[in-house]
Parts: structure tokens; sequence; C-alpha cells
């Protein structure tokens, strides 16, 4: 009996001592040893706005569950979130479609760059996941259906996840995207020609360029995964976004899909669910515990952030934690 107490108590300690870990020493260890590595990436440049950034910036900021927060280095500025926001716009539509939005897309890894047209043809016009692009531009048609302001929707939506109501549209960035989009474009009037796109492509463009364009900084973006890492309920307001499963299924797409054709490596490396996006963010996180994200707009060939990538690795590593 008093060692049946004895035992609980420890587990208890164990728990809480993971969950009130404290992550400052271990993010400034790593952001001081990964800043060497400035200059061995490339900013993404098919977007012309996106090639304006500075490539020498890199912050990190993690948020817990338990209220706490860490930051170091340039975890403030907003960036562009770029693919990130894929997680968002497919988590507006799983709420209100469930199930039905399998019906237009795929869950498998694509194991090809996120802009690539190739399985598209055989695979008549459903893509193989909602992360590449081809399966976000579904998704963004399907919420065009749901809402009659999409642009309006999605930022709110932004906003209430991430209890910052100061979230806005990067209005260069969208034009400078919309202005460079013909692959985008091609991918949306294939998949239009297998039915697969209800509305006008441009249109359907128009609202993903904006999605991309969301400007948040890592505190932002680590504050909005927070209802994932709390199993589909938002920690700020206590309201559901997602269902227990459905919150499951969006982490189970982001361990397999979230990094394109690095998602295998991103797993054996870091362990988490995760996405990504050109703008050099990287989002993880810990279910039950955490979110963290990483901001280094120099890009790894695979389109990731090359520090990102390495950051989240020594992360999980450091602190000898994943969902492994
Ligand atoms: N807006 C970008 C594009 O469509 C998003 C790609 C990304 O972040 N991987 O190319």
């Amino acid at each position: 009996m008093v060692k049946n107490t004895l035992k609980i108590i420890f587990h208890l300690y164990l728990c809480l001592k993971e969950k009130l870990m404290n992550y400052e020493d271990v993010i400034k260890n790593i952001y001081g040893e990964l800043k060497s590595y400035w200059g061995k990436g490339k900013v993404a440049d098919y977007i012309p706005a996106l090639a304006e950034v500075n490539p020498r910036q890199y912050g990190i900021a993690i948020e817990t569950l338990e209220g706490q927060s860490f930051q170091v280095g340039d975890a403030e500025i907003r960036f562009s979130a770029q693919s990130i926001s894929k997680v968002f716009t497919l988590a507006m539509v799983t709420r209100h479609l469930g199930d039905e939005i399998w019906k237009y897309v795929g869950r498998e890894p694509s194991g090809n760059p996120f802009n690539s047209l190739v399985q598209l043809e055989y695979e008549h016009g459903i893509p193989r996941n909602p992360f590449i692009n081809a399966g976000a531009l579904v998704v963004t048609d399907r919420l065009m259906s749901l809402y009659d302001r999409p642009k309006d929707a999605i930022l709110d939506f932004v906003r209430k996840i991430s209890g910052n109501d100061d979230i806005y549209y990067d209005k260069h960035i969208a034009r400078s995207e919309r202005e460079h989009a013909d692959r985008n474009m091609a991918l949306g009037y294939f998949m239009k020609s297998f039915g697969n796109i209800e509305h006008d492509v441009e249109a359907v463009i128009d609202v993903y360029c904006h999605q991309c364009a969301i400007s948040m900084s890592c505190v932002d973006l680590s504050r909005a995964f927070l209802f994932l890492v709390n199993h589909g309920k938002n920690p700020f307001h206590q309201e559901q976004v997602l269902t227990t499963s459905q919150s499951k299924r969006l982490g189970a797409l982001m361990l397999t899909c979230g990094f394109y054709d690095e998602s295998g490596d991103f797993a054996f490396r870091a362990g988490l669910p995760g996405k990504s996006g050109v703008g050099g963010g990287v989002v993880a996180y810990i279910p039950g515990n955490l979110a963290i994200t990483v901001w280094s707009p120099e890009l790894n060939c695979h389109g990731n952030s090359l520090i990102g990538m390495e950051t989240l690795e020594r992360f999980t590593t450091d602190i000898g934690n994943s969902i492994f």
C-alpha cells in the first residue's frame, strides 16, 4: 500500500517535472550553436517578396499548456506563415465537413516536392495529402464553399486560436505570390479538369495566396498550435476547435506529410508532428505538453528551414522527449 502510494507520487513528480521543465537554457544553447549555420541555406526567391527578407534572422518560441513561455532571438518578429497556414485551413474545413474532406484529398505522404504536378494525372486529380500545394488548394476550394468571406474567416480563425487580434495578411507578399503563381494555377486548372475544384481557379489562388501571406511571429504560431497540443480544445477560451479524434488525425498528417519529401526525415530526426513553410517557419508540438516554433528564412533543398529542422532535432534530443 505505502509502496504503491510512493510509486504514484514519484510518477506524478516525474510528470510535473516534465511539464514544468525550464526550456530557457536548452533553447539558448541551441540558438548559440546554430547561429553559425547562417549562410548554409537559401531564402525562397520564387516568390520575389520573400527574397527581400533578411536571411540572417533566427528565433525560437515555446508555449506550454501550463502557460509558460520561453523565447530566444527573433521570436517576436513577424514573418510569412506560408504553408503552415495549410494546417489552419484544414482544421477549419475538418470542423465542418468531418470525414467528407477525404473524398477530395488523400492522406498519404507524396514523397514529392510541395509544388509537384506528377502524381495528379494518374491519381485522377485527387492530391495525395492536404499539405502539398495541390491538396491545400482543394482544401481552400472547400473552405470557399463553407464561408461567404473566406479571407475574413481565415483571419478570424487564426486570431481566435492564437489569442491575438492583431494578426493580418501581408498584402505585399500576397500580391507578389499572386503575380508569380503560374505553377499553382496549373495545379488548380488541372484539378478542375477532373472536377475536383469547384470555384473559379483565379479566385481559389487569390484566397490561397492570402492564407500563405498571414504574418505571424514564432510566439503567435506556438500559441496558435496549442489547441492541437490540447487534443483539439483551445486552452485560452476552452472552445473545442476539433474533436479529440480530428486533432489526432491532424497531428498524424503533420507527422507523415508536414515536410513534403523530407517528412520521413523530420520524423526520424525530431520525432514530432510539425509543419513548415517557405517563409522559413517550422512549428512542431509534443501532445499534452508544448508547441515550439523556429524561424530562420534560409531553406534547405526541400524548401524547409535549414536551421529550423536542425533546431528541432537538437531540441528533442537535448530534452530527451518526443512523441516516441
Ligand atoms: N505559398 C507557397 C507556395 O504555394 C507555399 C509553399 C510552402 O510554404 N512550402 O508555393
